[in-house]
């Protein structure tokens, strides 16, 4: 990597690979892409890595609904450093979303920058982008903010793994949002409980087990590390009499053992949040915590367990499912998902069920995926812009099997191949479109990724 200084700008990068955002997407992309050899610049926003990986909430995607691992490589392994430094107990099946991984967040924010220096990848904190030239189809320079002081960032591959598209949005390159920009999954608070006593929660479900919806009080009880529990009942009571303090009827509790007392839920759903909208995105987080605030309040009044709890953390930014697609070479249809397609060109698997939570009421569509479907290269290279490619949530695909993919097994998987492409394409001086996808399956097979069940 080379860094020099010149009129226009206090200080510049310049790298064979940028990664713009460090959740699932950009980690993996960017360690990938650094242990092919390439000089890799991982930039975020956040004053730490991991995106909503250090959010607490727990990662999906691992198994499907055979119970078979459908992810490995860089996503198990991340999953291993999380349980050596204790932030982790393993992939755990769960009877709902098929597998859950339990974190320690604030421990996920250190294994990150620790596996990133062990690797190579230079990383910038707090470095906001804000914009992209473009000359001949290419991204040239991209340039971030950090409190005032503007740097820019050359590479000969730029990834967009933003959550949002931003970068692809600033660069101009072809994105979708929702259905014609609307109909996005709603925005969730994510937040921690603390003051609970787990013991009169589990005597308050043995004689509630209405509340329990598919877990059974043995299942959770034998789950000291991580069990959901969604709270329906306690809506269905309480909505007509006018006592329910949110707009929907879901609660859901997730539970491990870092810290005995604590839980962590991603309750309150804000409808229609458009991300890319500040009035939208400032009214969210707003009403957001107004909701975890009040919730919090009814948990106490009637749920048996929390008569002392209270907030004890709010994430930094309100979870955001749904806002850009960057529209790809390819892009992955909710046909593809459903019929498990499984391509030669398939660099990551994707079997998690078809989520989406309505944006316009309270309600969800959750279906299970029969096989693993596989995910094409060429989903994350633009169809606009030669040098970019995606990772993460902006991958190319329809917004129903968004509805899929989008968990962060997934996200790790996929990335880990956004890396070794974008690696390859620089070693070769190639277009990120050109690199031999079998060359990549090679290369992830290698390191342990799961290609076929
Ligand atoms: C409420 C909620 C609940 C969910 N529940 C689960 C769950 O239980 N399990 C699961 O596996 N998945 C869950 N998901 C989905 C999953 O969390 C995301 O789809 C996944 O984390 C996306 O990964 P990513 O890397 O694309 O984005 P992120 O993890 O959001 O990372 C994007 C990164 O880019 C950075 N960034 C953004 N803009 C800029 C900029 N301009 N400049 C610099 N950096 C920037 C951000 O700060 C962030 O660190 C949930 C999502 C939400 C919102």
């Amino acid at each position: 990597m080379q860094e020099f200084s010149d009129k226009n700008a206090l200080h510049c990068y310049e790298v064979d690979v940028a990664v713009v955002g460090s959740g699932s997407g950009g980690l993996s992309a960017a360690i990938a892409a650094a242990r092919q050899g390439a000089s890799v610049l991982l930039l975020e926003k956040n004053g730490y890595l991991g995106g909503m990986t250090a959010s607490g909430l727990p990662y999906l995607g691992y198994l499907d609904v055979k119970k078979r691992p459908v992810v490995g490589g860089f996503a198990l392994e991340f999953v291993e450093e999380l349980k050596k430094a204790g932030a982790a107990l393993g992939v755990r099946y769960c009877p709902k979303h098929l597998s859950v991984v339990a974190t320690n967040p604030d421990r996920v924010k250190g294994v990150a920058a620790e596996l990133c220096a062990k690797n190579g990848v230079k990383y910038l904190l707090h470095s906001y982008l804000i914009g992209a030239e473009v000359e001949n189809g290419k991204i040239v320079r991209a340039t971030f903010d950090c409190a005032g002081t503007r740097f820019v960032v050359s590479a000969k591959v730029f990834i967009d793994a933003t959550g949002d598209g931003v970068l692809a949005a600033l660069a101009g390159a072809k994105v979708e949002k929702g259905t014609a920009g609307v109909d996005l999954q709603p925005a969730s608070v994510i937040y921690t409980i603390g003051g609970v006593d787990k013991k009169a929660f589990f005597t308050f479900l043995k004689e509630h087990p209405e509340h329990l919806s598919c877990y059974s009080l043995d299942y959770l009880q034998s789950s000291p590390d991580f069990a959901f529990v969604t709270l329906d009942n306690l809506w269905k009571q309480l909505h007509p009499l006018g006592k329910w303090p949110m707009k929907g009827i879901w609660a859901m509790i997730l539970m491990n053992r870092f810290n005995d007392s604590e839980v962590a839920l991603n309750g309150p759903r804000i409808p229609a949040t458009d991300a890319t909208d500040p009035e939208s995105i400032t009214f969210a987080e707003v009403e957001g915590m107004r909701q975890a605030e009040a919730f919090v309040e009814t948990l106490r009044e009637y749920v048996g367990g929390f008569e002392n709890a209270f907030l004890s953390h709010v994430n930094d930014t309100i979870g955001v499912r749904e806002s850009r697609r960057v529209v790809g070479e390819k892009t992955l249809t909710i046909d593809d998902v459903v019929t498990g397609k499984m391509e030669e060109d398939s660099v990551a698997l994707g079997s998690y069920p078809v989520d989406i939570h309505s944006s316009k009421d309270h309600t969800s569509t959750f279906q299970h995926v029969e096989n693993p479907y596989g995910i094409p290269y060429l989903c994350t290279v633009s169809a606009s812009l030669s040098n970019l490619m995606m990772s993460g949530r902006c991958v190319s695909c329809d917004r129903l099997a968004f509805g899929s993919i989008r968990v962060m097994g997934t996200c790790f998987a996929l990335g880990e191949a956004v890396g070794v492409g974008a690696a390859l394409a620089v070693k070769n001086g190639v277009a990120p479109k050109a690199v031999s996808v079998s060359k990549i399956r090679e290369i992830l097979l290698k390191n342990g990724a799961i290609l076929s069940v």
